[in-house]
């Protein structure tokens, strides 16, 4: 049985997708987590989630790129997905990433290129998320942020938080005082128990303490999970405190809970879904079916079928 750890290894090593890609089948199966490798096909995507009454945030995917002219085409990339969410009126944001935009080449370029980003949106009057990575580049996404917080505005950037970290509640501490935007995940990476909660258990129980911070600060935040238990808690403590339901919203990923996001859109709340589309789906994939082992099950089995 492949274990999550062993999924999130396979998912670092990009040579095993032109092999996997090359089974339609697989590709096929990728369509469930990802809306396509265009724009027009994420736009597409994202016209259906606004019928359900929900919004959605664009994410192009690549990650850990390594050079600097490779990082140039994510910038171009978002301001034409920035543009284009102008002219097709759709409800959405986008969502980046930091080694997308040559974190680990150079902090100053990735810098420099979400600035850019951070200023196109801001001059469409959109915001940006910059994702959170592994923890490796956890404090230089955090003073990257830091840094556009400081030249831009509460409703123009923000930044997400993991509750597998030790760090993370200490870290929501500190961002709220600024203030900060926060999307609150658990988080999808693989990471030693020198730095992150090696139990679920413990996982959870800080993700419902950063949640209550994050919503008693006043901040419209994010919070993300597919778990209903997390979701109860988030909408119970919400009642109990008297937090409207417009003072936050809750974020999924596109294909995950598809009935739970309606009927959280139903009952009310914001609900956004994470839209991923590029070329580059591999490691994004593989990290998914490490989330769930029924989702390798669910591949294993159409395998053999094919
Ligand atoms: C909008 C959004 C943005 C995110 N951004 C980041 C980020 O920037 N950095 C980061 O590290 N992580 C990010 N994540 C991923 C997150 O950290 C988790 O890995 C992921 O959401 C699974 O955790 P969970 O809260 O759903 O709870 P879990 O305890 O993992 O799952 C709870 C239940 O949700 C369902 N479920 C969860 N995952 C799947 C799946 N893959 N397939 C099918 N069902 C599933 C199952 O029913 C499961 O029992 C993001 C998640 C969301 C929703």
């Amino acid at each position: 049985m492949l274990t999550r750890s062993a999924l999130i290894y396979l998912s670092r090593k990009e040579g095993l997708k032109e092999f996997a890609a090359r089974f339609s089948l697989f590709k096929k199966l990728t369509t469930r987590f990802i809306a396509g490798e265009t724009i027009e096909e994420a736009v597409a995507a994202i016209r259906e989630i606004n019928a359900r009454g929900c919004s959605a945030s664009f994410d192009h995917l690549n990650e850990s790129v390594g050079t600097a002219a490779e990082t140039e085409a994510e910038v171009q990339e978002y301001q034409n997905v920035l543009a284009q969410i102008d002219q097709t009126s759709i409800n959405s944001n986008v969502s980046i990433k930091l080694t997308q935009f040559g974190l680990e080449i150079d902090p100053e370029l990735a810098y420099q290129n979400a600035r850019r980003v951070v200023l196109d949106a801001v001059q469409r009057g959109n915001f940006v998320r910059i994702d959170m990575e592994g923890s490796n580049v956890t404090q230089a996404t955090i003073d990257i942020f830091k840094r556009l917080r400081s030249e831009f505005g509460l409703n123009d950037v923000g930044i997400v938080l993991q509750s597998y970290l030790y760090r993370t509640e200490e870290d929501a501490r500190e961002l709220l005082k600024i203030p900060a935007r926060i999307r609150l995940c658990k988080g999808a990476y693989d990471e030693a128990p020198a730095v992150a909660y090696p139990d679920k258990k413990d996982v959870d129980d800080n993700y419902v303490r950063v949640m209550q911070l994050l919503l008693a600060s006043g901040t419209y935040h994010g919070i993300a999970t597919h778990d209903p238990k997390m979701i109860e808690a988030t909408i119970e403590f919400a009642q109990r405190e008297g937090i409207k339901k417009t003072a936050f919203e809750f974020q999924m990923l596109y294909g995950i809970r598809r009935d739970l996001q309606e009927q959280l859109a139903r009952d009310g709340y914001g609900m956004r879904v994470y839209v991923p589309y590029g070329k580059h789906w591999y490691p994004y994939f593989m990290r998914r079916l490490a989330e769930r082992p029924a989702n390798i099950w669910f591949v294993m089995k159409n395998f053999l079928k094919g």
